[in-house]
């Protein structure tokens, strides 16, 4: 493997077996509607974000062109499962109304630096390059600062102690140290949340420069490791396993179907390591 990405190694521990489906091109066999409204939104954020960083901020409804003709893209891209309760127009009607929100409430304190940024680094302690886009970076009087968009159903659960979006915080901030060659002081998260009544939580946390070295020997415990197991599942040695989370990740996962038929493969480089079995 030449890289790893914050998503990969995310999709990895939902379910190696998905991984390994979408790792290997197994069509897939429909593309949720959070997935296409994310990416849609992305676009749009995108789009208005350049503009303010070219001193051209785009008005309005160029940026909600932007956002349908995106979701248009995301529909040809594969086929969208909008639900029956809620149809494409309604979807799409609610995005809008959550672009409006945004845009109205933005507020940049410093200036734009970068827009979907694109990472290729070797974090230090890292066996393998990262490959990244972050959505925005602000410079600010005390450092940069980096952004993430989310498009969300509810509002970021936070949790103090162990944060299940670390590894993206850390991956991010301290690659865009590395490659903009600035100290990064601030994180933040920004939530768009697609309630019927349209709205941004914003959730701002500090970067340390005394954290560095802790915090990029706990990534490198995460991606290392897991960079090992996803080339052995590469290469045969070991097989990828279905999630046994089915509540959390099946219902939604676009490989059903592929997942139904798998039994399995038998490793083709391990037969050692299969435990003998008593008579
Ligand atoms: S259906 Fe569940 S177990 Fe099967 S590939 Fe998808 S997430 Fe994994």
């Amino acid at each position: 493997m030449q890289s790893w990405s914050v998503s990969s190694i995310r999709q990895f521990h939902q379910c190696s077996l998905a991984w390994f489906f979408k790792r290997i091109g197994v069509r897939e066999e429909f593309k949720p509607v959070a997935l296409a409204e994310g990416a849609a939104m992305h676009e749009a954020l995108a789009h208005h974000l350049r503009g303010m960083q070219d001193g051209k901020t785009p008005t309005e409804e160029e940026s909600i062109e932007i956002l349908e003709g995106a979701m248009l893209g995301q529909e040809l891209e594969g086929e969208v499962a909008y639900g029956e309760r809620r149809g494409r127009d309604t979807i799409l009607e609610r995005l809008k109304g959550l672009f409006r929100h945004w845009r109205a409430n933005l507020k940049i304190e410093g200036t734009v630096a970068g827009v979907e940024q694109e990472l290729r680094v070797r974090l230090p302690g890292q066996t393998h390059e990262m490959l990244g886009f972050v959505d925005l970076v602000i410079d600010r009087k005390d450092g940069f600062e980096v952004c993430d968009h989310k498009v969300s159903a509810s509002r970021r659960q936070t949790d103090e102690l162990l944060d299940y979006h670390d590894g993206q915080k850390v991956a991010y901030t301290r690659g865009i140290e590395l490659t903009m060659n600035r100290p990064v002081t601030s994180w933040r998260w920004s939530v768009l949340t697609k309630t019927v009544k349209p709205a941004v939580h914003e959730d701002r946390l500090e970067v340390r420069s005394e954290d560095r070295v802790a915090e990029l020997q706990r990534l490198a415990a995460v991606v290392n490791p897991t960079v090992r197991q996803m080339e052995e599942i590469l290469s045969g040695e070991r097989q990828p396993v279905p999630t046994q989370a089915y509540a959390r990740f099946c219902g939604g996962c676009p490989f059903r179907m592929a997942c139904a038929r798998w039994t399995g493969a038998v490793p083709q480089a391990s037969p050692r390591a299969l435990p003998a079995l008593s008579p």
